[in-house]
């Protein structure tokens, strides 16, 4: 794979932006790669692991020259981090982000890109519960979807160099409105992590009656709860806050159909029960026909990790 961008500067050194560097690095995609985190424990151990080209105390250091800009802070942070660079912007440079929400994301960034540069939002759909500039691995990106939020008047060339770069860590690359986007993304990753973190909470609260037996015998279904409630706290509290329309509007409907497979429930309906439960298992069926997860039982985990 060639070369993209000259320079490209990661602002924000966690899970997201680690990864990126070591999918760049492994296919060649920047000639340097700068870095910032605001905090100097990060900066240490950046450096300490070889973490970026060059890791800057200062973000605008790190983006001078950057023909790429990527914000990897939380959603709530990335105006201000905006704000903080944009006059250190190159003329022509592309400043992107890799935030969960879009419509916030652009509402806060847009107003701080100068004239002559670039801003097109982006958002991979990959991760894991951990965080921080160690948890980051090369092929987080590979046969994942990165998802283009072009704003309006968003130059064609600039567009197809950052899906160029998506596409070269490994991603497919698609490209969605904003609003669409932060809908599709209720449903699929913002109500369900609540969900998992409710289905935690209520088990702790639990846990006072049945001692340690949640966690003891915490097989299958509420194991998988307990990764996903296990996601950074920061970034997922600016996730509700920033996309609280449509996160409200999937957990109404969700409440809707919780209280009709109750009514079954109560009613003794096996046949409601059995429909829906035959309606989800293809849902199932469709996701790893599409290659975005494993049919292996257990996910994959085999013996070593039950
Ligand atoms: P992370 O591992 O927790 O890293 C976050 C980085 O942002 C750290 O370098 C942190 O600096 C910095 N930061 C935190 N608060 C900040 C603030 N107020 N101002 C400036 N910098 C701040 O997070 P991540 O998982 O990489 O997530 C980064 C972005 O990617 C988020 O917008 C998230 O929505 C998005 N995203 C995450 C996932 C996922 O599954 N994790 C998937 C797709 C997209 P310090 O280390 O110095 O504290």
């Amino acid at each position: 794979m060639s070369q993209i961008y000259d320079r490209v500067a990661l602002i924000g050194l966690g899970l997201i932006a680690s990864s990126m560097f070591w999918a760049i690095k492994r296919a060649g995609l920047a000639g340097e790669v700068t870095g910032y985190a605001r905090s100097e424990a990060t900066r240490d151990t950046a450096r300490r692991i070889g973490l970026c080209d060059r890791v800057c105390d200062t973000a605008q250091e790190a983006v001078e020259g950057a023909d790429l800009v990527v914000l990897c802070v939380p959603v709530g942070a990335m105006g201000a981090v905006a704000q903080d660079i944009a006059h250190m912007l190159k003329p022509g440079a592309t400043v992107t982000d890799v935030g969960s929400v879009k419509r916030s994301v652009i509402e806060a960034v847009s107003p701080h890109i100068p004239e002559g540069v670039h801003f097109i939002p982006a958002h991979p759909l990959a991760g894991t519960e951990h965080s921080g500039p160690e948890a980051g691995f090369a092929e987080l990106y590979d046969n994942r979807w990165c998802l283009l939020v072009p704003v309006e008047g968003s130059d064609p060339e600039a567009i197809a160099q950052l899906r160029a770069l998506w596409e070269g860590m490994g991603a497919n690359v698609d490209e969605m409105d904003a609003d669409h986007h932060d809908l599709v993304l209720a449903v699929t990753s913002h109500a369900p992590h609540l969900i998992a973190y409710t289905m935690v909470g209520v088990a702790d609260d639990l846990r006072r009656v049945t001692d340690s037996e949640v966690i003891k015998y915490s097989a299958a279904g509420f194991r998988d709860f307990t990764r996903i409630a296990a996601s950074d706290p920061t970034m997922w509290r600016d996730v509700f806050l920033t996309n609280k329309d449509a996160t409200l509007e999937i957990l109404g409907r969700f409440t809707e159909e919780l209280f009709a497979l109750q009514r079954a429930i109560r009613t003794g309906d096996g046949e409601h029960l059995f429909d829906y439960f035959t309606r989800t298992r293809a849902i199932r069926r469709g996701i790893i026909d599409a290659g975005q997860d494993t049919d292996a039982p257990d996910f994959g985990r085999g013996k070593a990790g039950s």
